[in-house]
């Protein structure tokens, strides 16, 4: 396994199209691990493959904090959702940066394993949270689109400020 470099916001792949996954290769299933390490290493609780220079749509969550839960999303799609609310948000394409984002309370969504097997996940609190911003990234959609205007704006600047300075 190896760890992976994180794109940061600014970095255009975060806005590219990302492609479905066609099979489930060798390729894939290493990129998955590759993944994986990197989010624990980060350390995060989720990461999309665009968030690793890859524009595919696949993404990894684990919100379990003794790291024994991974899960491997491929294709994935929320399928629903139930009690929007509001929760701090971070994102390890976004360092330092913690916002508060309006977002289902309880999500259900589908999937393809590493197997090629279809699944459903329901997700509640921590875990509604974090495949809902993951499957974000792969709609080349940031956590800071839902902020509004004023504090979109603040965040930007503070990001090029930090940019000048080479903190970012
Ligand atoms: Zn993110």
């Amino acid at each position: 396994m190896a760890r992976l470099q994180i794109k940061k916001y600014g970095d255009n792949i975060l806005r590219k199209k990302n492609e479905h996954v066609a099979e489930i290769t060798e390729e894939i299933k290493k990129l998955a691990a590759d993944m994986l390490e990197t989010m624990y290493a980060a350390p995060g609780v989720g990461l999309a493959a665009p968030q690793v220079g890859v524009s595919l749509r696949l993404c990894v969550i684990d919100v379990d904090p003794d790291k024994k839960s991974p899960l491997v999303m491929i294709n994935p799609e929320v399928t629903g959702g139930e009690n929007a609310i509001l929760a701090e948000e971070g994102c390890l394409s976004f360092p330092g940066v913690y916002e508060d984002v309006k977002r289902f309370g309880k999500v259900t969504a589908e999937y393809t394993d590493l197997t090629g097997r279809r699944k459903k996940v329901e997700g509640k609190g921590f875990l509604a949270k974090a495949i809902q911003h993951e499957i974000d990234h792969l709609d080349s959609k940031l956590f800071i689109d839902y902020l509004p205007d004023w504090k979109r704006k603040t965040v930007e600047k503070e990001i090029k400020r930090r940019k000048k300075t080479g903190e970012w």
